[in-house]
């Protein structure tokens, strides 16, 4: 679909109209300046009268000379400044396109105009504003046009993740750690994580560890320095449980060591996601160290799609990995489902279902199947055959509603570009057992410091709430040649945001 956008001259409205015209169209071409045989001309005027902005649009199909307006007046608080106004012109815009989108092709987009990845912020923001629930529901509705049924979604998670941690607005003083292991057994098809296959790569494995366990104690010792608690560790990659029994033992006892009064902290988590992983052995390093929280990922309980997926592990192999973790007394499993693997429609995500079923995890993800653009099932397209968004979205409800029948509710979500149906990945957990750093990654509300290959800090200011990004190289070798100075990089900025004056 080719569609030129006419009346807006500022580049910068380019980036919005193409993520809104990404809802509708998996291949589309924008433009605000020229484009050859448009498919469609969407003619924009507005009027703004600080504090308010009134804009118009018309769309007409050049092929069958069809004609769609539509208009949005909002008063909003007077601007403060250029980038403001621009902020706020972006809004009645990207508003009134998707007003008319919806109109010309008949789809109702369930998060209205929404395109980013985390839309219970946004209800989180109006909570804290003081704003009441009834009158938040009216604000998304019409600001942002999200459907009722998606909003009580969002309110049902925002008040599940407000019971779990009831001082979530309090916790921008203390901070999170992620940390990050590039090694897995072999490498999904659909995986863009930092994930390198282990064989034959021990050296790379010794350095990288070498380096992981120096950034623990640099990172710990500044946190103690500064009296700042810990208050949840996310161990991902990657596998973290892909090295071996005593390297995982070696470093918990670092965590213990390094890092700041670790028995308050109040989760710890290891992804154990591949089950080809698990060994007696690493499960009791696990249970010797108090580590609370595992995943073990079925992805899929169909063997063919494992497979085609590149797993290289048996369904068998996940029921009864998860049956000895479980006898060896982890009591806070998580499990990841992924919806729309190719070859996998309705009926195949039923029989995963029920599988799931005789396991009944405490915690159980369920993913979109995303074309991410690293991922090998990107590159090769053509060669999976995955379900449409008709069936996709078909999944997702059986999934709501199996999950609502089974005693999960919801406690997280998140959006993510190019994702089958434009739907969103959403976290279920037995009431009581929602994993906290899940909570503090999405909702942004303290700093999270990565460590290790290809671990992404996120430094929210504890005053302003502005976020600054951070990453770690995500191969092993630059991670091994640099790991000293990105940790007293991340070090300085943490002197920045926590207030330590210089040189001390
Ligand atoms: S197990 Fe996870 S991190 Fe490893 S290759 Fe597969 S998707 Fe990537």
């Amino acid at each position: 679909m080719r569609i030129l956008f006419k009346g807006l001259e500022d580049e910068r409205f380019i980036r919005p109209l193409q993520l809104i015209t990404n809802l509708y169209y998996e291949e589309s071409e924008v433009s605000i300046t020229n484009l050859e045989n448009p498919d469609l001309i969407i003619d924009f005027q507005y009027k703004y009268n600080n504090p308010s902005i009134t804009t118009y649009a018309k769309l007409t199909d050049m092929k069958f000379s069809q004609e769609y307006e539509g208009s949005y007046h909002k008063e909003y608080p007077p601007f403060e400044n250029e980038k403001e106004l621009f902020k706020k012109m972006k809004h009645t815009v990207s508003h009134v396109y998707v007003m008319i989108m919806e109109d010309y092709t008949g789809i109702i987009q369930p998060w209205g105009m929404l395109t980013g990845v985390r839309p219970t912020k946004l209800l989180h923001k109006k909570i804290q504003e003081g704003i009441s629930s009834e009158l938040a529901h009216k604000q998304l509705k019409e600001e942002y046009l999200i459907t009722d049924e998606k909003i009580e979604l969002m309110k049902q998670i925002v008040d599940r993740q407000l019971t779990m941690v009831p001082d979530l607005y309090e916790l921008q003083n203390e901070v999170s750690i992620y940390i990050g292991i590039p090694f897995c057994p072999t490498k999904c098809a659909y995986c863009t994580f930092p994930a390198y296959a282990i064989n034959g790569r021990q050296g790379s494995v010794n350095s990288f560890l070498g380096g992981l366990h120096y950034e623990m104690r640099e990172i710990g010792r500044w946190l103690k320095e500064n009296d700042i608690k810990i208050t949840t560790v996310y161990y991902g990659g990657g596998t973290p449980t892909s090295i071996s029994a005593e390297e995982m033992d070696m470093l918990y006892e670092e965590m213990y060591q390094s890092f700041p009064d670790v028995k308050n902290i109040r989760e710890i988590t290891v992804e154990a996601g591949r089950p080809d992983t698990i060994t007696p052995e690493k499960l009791e390093v696990l249970k010797k160290w108090n580590i609370d929280r595992i995943s073990i990922n079925p992805q899929s309980y169909i063997q063919e799609t494992l497979k085609a997926i590149g797993r290289h592990h048996t369904v068998e192999e996940t029921i009864e990995k998860f049956h000895l973790a479980r006898n060896m007394g982890m009591n806070n499993i998580n499990m990841d489902l992924i919806i729309g693997l190719p070859g996998e429609g309705v009926e195949e995500f039923a029989y995963t279902l029920s599988e799931t079923e005789k396991l009944m995890p405490e915690s159980l993800t369920v993913h979109t199947l995303s074309f991410k653009r690293a991922s090998e099932m990107t590159r090769n397209k053509e060669k999976y055959k995955v379900a449409g968004r008709e069936e996709i979205t078909e999944m997702m409800d059986n999934a709501s509603s199996w999950t609502k029948e089974h005693g999960y509710v919801p406690y997280y979500l998140y959006r993510m570009k190019n994702i089958l149906g434009n739907l969103e990945n959403v976290g279920y957990s037995i009431p009581g057992q929602e994993s906290i750093y899940n909570i503090m990654i999405m909702e942004e509300m303290q700093t999270i410091i990565g460590l290790g290959c290809g671990a992404a800090s996120k430094f929210v200011d504890p005053v302003t709430g502005k976020i600054t990004q951070f990453a770690n190289p995500k191969d092993p070798k630059s991670y091994n040649d640099h790991f000293i100075e990105y940790t007293t990089k991340k070090i300085n900025i943490l002197n920045e945001l926590f207030g330590v004056p210089k040189g001390v």
